[in-house]
């Protein structure tokens, strides 16, 4: 689950992670009020209106500006809110605006050389461990950083029995050109942020800019935080940070029916019973010479009412062009979920997209039965390959 920046920024501060401060809004009103109680309370003459979206780029694609009066706070916060902002990460289409952060400014007027660095926390897949990645080239995008001067990306793997040591922070502050108070605030900030990142069970934390201040203080500027899904059950506050506007409505509604089902851009809808065989499914569909359109796990005791759920789901991708269902009936009987298919088919009426269906396991003979009995277009298959083969027919 991803957050908006001011939420990720509420997180790193409960942490002790120094951050730029800010009010969120929802219309200009409520922008000017929060600038004029930033300005009580941190002394900022400027500020900052930033967009709110699941996104990175905003500056890029104009959703970040300076105002330096409480108009420009008014006429920015007016133009941003409710804009469709594009940036970079975002469809051409871009994101809707609903809400915008109004932060202090923390590049001094005058300051001539503010340092701006990068720094993420993630999982490193390969070692098994978390990371700490960290440039002198902040405020750009990273992967442009990684293209052309990888050397000046730096890592730091954390052991998972020790944790974050005191030498590595101090690495992490010396491998950045810090010395004095400077030094001693990038310690503290990258532990506390480490600290953030595995108490809050994140997969991602990544603050770009981390700024360093002309009077040495180190502060997070941006938040880009994902958290575990799995592990929000601990965390019911954060569970409570979900913003659905910045969903996926299909992926929103199955997260509801309690299915896994993740987006994708092929044509080829797949409804599978278990995530191993879902990805097998996937490959065979590539195989097929098609591509899925998304993953859809509908558990491992899908029964006729979950399957009429997911074929709904499924059906709302105008870009699907076949669907195959691949279920193995071993808690469920495959002639149980034949019936779902049968029945979900003749509820939805007009399915123009042609359906192959495999069921394997117990009644899987019941189940080719009813399929095939049906009179509807829906071709059963037995082998993996036969429904392989039946996806490419269909496609081509
Ligand atoms: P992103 O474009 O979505 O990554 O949004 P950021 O929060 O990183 O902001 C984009 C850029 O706005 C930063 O790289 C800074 O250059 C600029 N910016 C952010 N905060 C301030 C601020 O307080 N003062 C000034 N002058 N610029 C800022
Ligand atoms: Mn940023």
């Amino acid at each position: 689950m991803n957050l908006h920046e001011y939420q990720g920024k509420e997180i790193l501060n409960s942490f002790g992670v120094e951050i730029q401060r800010g009010i969120v809004a929802q219309t200009p009103e409520e922008a000017v009020e929060a600038a004029k109680k930033l300005t009580e309370e941190t002394g900022t003459g400027w500020h900052v209106v930033k967009a709110q979206v699941h996104a990175g780029g905003r500056g890029k694609g104009g959703g970040v500006k300076l105002a330096k009066n409480l108009k420009e706070v008014e006429d920015i916060a007016g133009e941003i809110i409710g804009m469709n902002l594009v940036t970079p990460q975002t469809s051409k289409e871009g994101k809707k605006v609903n809400q915008v952060l109004i932060t202090e400014d923390v590049y001094y007027p005058g300051d001539s050389e503010p340092e701006e660095y990068y720094m993420s926390v993630l999982l490193n897949r390969a070692t098994g461990k978390n990371m700490i990645m960290y440039s002198t080239e902040g405020g750009m995008d990273i992967e442009t950083v990684a293209d052309e001067t990888p050397h000046l990306i730096f890592n730091e793997e954390v052991d998972p029995t020790l944790g974050l040591m005191p030498f590595q922070a101090r690495r992490i502050a010396f491998n950045l050109g810090l010395s004095g108070k400077a030094f001693k605030q990038m310690t503290k900030f990258v532990t506390a942020l480490y600290k953030a990142y595995t108490e809050s069970d994140s997969s991602l934390f990544e603050i770009n800019p981390v700024l360093k201040t002309s009077d040495d203080k180190i502060i997070a500027v941006d938040a880009k935080v994902s958290l575990d899904d799995n592990a929000l059950f601990r965390h019911k506050d954060y569970a409570a940070m979900r913003d659905v506007r910045e969903e996926n409505p299909v992926e929103v509604e199955a997260r509801e029916a309690g299915l896994s089902y993740v987006d994708l851009d092929g044509n080829v809808g797949c409804m599978v019973n278990g995530a191993g065989l879902a990805m097998a499914t996937m490959d065979l569909i590539k195989q097929a010479g098609g591509e899925p359109a998304n993953f859809l796990d509908v558990g491992g005791t899908a029964d006729a009412e979950r399957v009429e759920t997911a074929f709904n789901l499924i059906l709302k991708d105008p870009s699907v062009k076949a669907i195959l269902v691949n279920i193995f009936g071993g808690i469920v009987r495959c002639d149980r979920v034949a019936q779902g298919i049968v029945d979900a088919y003749k509820n939805m009426g007009n399915i123009e997209v042609p359906i192959i269906v495999r069921l394997q396991g117990t009644n899987a003979d019941k189940a080719k039965e009813l399929i095939d009995n049906s009179g509807l277009a829906v071709e059963s298959a037995v082998e993996f390959q036969e429904a392989a083969d039946k996806v490419h027919k269909v496609l081509s």
